[in-house]
């Protein structure tokens, strides 16, 4: 009740490569693992934690978390959390976050929460424990955290919430756990083999881009197949346009709200960087 708990243990989170130049709640399926008690991680941080988990078992302490929703998050659940708890008509005295440009502020009684992609739960790394305060419990993950490799983020508010940081280097405690565990293949190759991809993906332009770069720009009046299909992206992205291949007034006028909205040069003239966007991810 009100009581200091006895640990401010928090080190900061080094990246595996292999999250380098991964968008955070984007993860590829290849990067994450399912664990035994529901919900999913980052295969470094699944290790960490299925060692820990047998360990703390070992000593009586079972450990699960919260919830499957409480492991990996994708963006969209991150954000689905978010908006549930925050608003963006003000409340006065409560605690404020900036999201999209905008001020978001906290609904009466909820807790916290990290705004989309900016969560360790995005990256995988993040793992909310169930009753990580009960007495037992708490004190065995003081003494064992930082040998699994894991720290808490805010202490002492967050008990519960612990992230794995030590990267690609596992602790000798998760070395020791996988060697009796092996596994077929490391999901996602060696820590070199990591590092040449993530250059790799780094110098590479998204789908997007070069499809964009092999189509001329159309304006008002164009006419055929080009026009038609822009249209259609135009209506994918909410922006609905007839596709009868006929760049008319109508289509420009769609094509300029969508530079508007998309911040590109409103000129009603699609050119490669509004066929990139175009041909990009749908948002919102
Ligand atoms: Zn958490």
């Amino acid at each position: 009740m009100g009581k200091k708990v006895a640990w401010d243990y928090i080190v900061p989170v080094t990246l595996p490569v292999s999250l380098k130049n991964v968008q955070p709640g984007k993860l590829h399926e290849s990067l994450l693992r399912s664990i035994p008690q529901g919900g999913k991680l980052h295969y470094l941080a699944a290790d960490a934690w299925n060692a820990m988990v047998e360990a703390a078992a070992a000593a009586g302490v079972e450990l699960k978390p919260t919830s499957s929703g409480d492991t990996y998050r994708s963006y969209d659940k991150q954000l689905a959390g978010f908006k549930q708890r925050y608003q963006l008509e003000k409340i006065a005295g409560t605690s404020t976050k900036s999201f999209e440009g905008k001020t978001w502020y906290l609904k009466r009684g909820m807790a916290m929460l990290a705004t989309p992609g900016r969560s360790q739960h995005n990256l995988g790394l993040a793992i909310d424990v169930h009753s990580a305060s009960e007495k037992k419990r708490i004190n065995w993950l003081i003494a064992n955290v930082e040998k699994f490799g894991w720290s808490w983020e805010v202490v002492p508010s967050e008990p519960w919430h612990i992230r794995y940081v030590c990267g690609d280097e596992a602790p000798q405690a998760v070395k020791e756990y996988n060697a009796r565990n092996p596994k077929d293949a490391p999901l996602y190759g060696t820590v070199s083999e990591q590092k040449a991809a993530a250059v790799v993906k780094a110098n590479t332009p998204p789908p997007n881009i070069v499809a964009a770069k092999g189509k001329s720009d159309i304006n008002i009046g164009n006419r055929g197949t080009l026009v038609k299909e822009a249209q259609s992206l135009l209506t994918k992205h909410g922006y609905v346009c007839k596709s009868d291949g006929d760049f008319g007034p109508k289509t420009s006028a769609r094509v300029k709200k969508f530079q508007e909205d998309r911040k590109l040069q409103v000129t009603g003239t699609i050119d490669s960087k509004t066929w990139a966007e175009l041909l990009g991810e749908v948002c919102c």
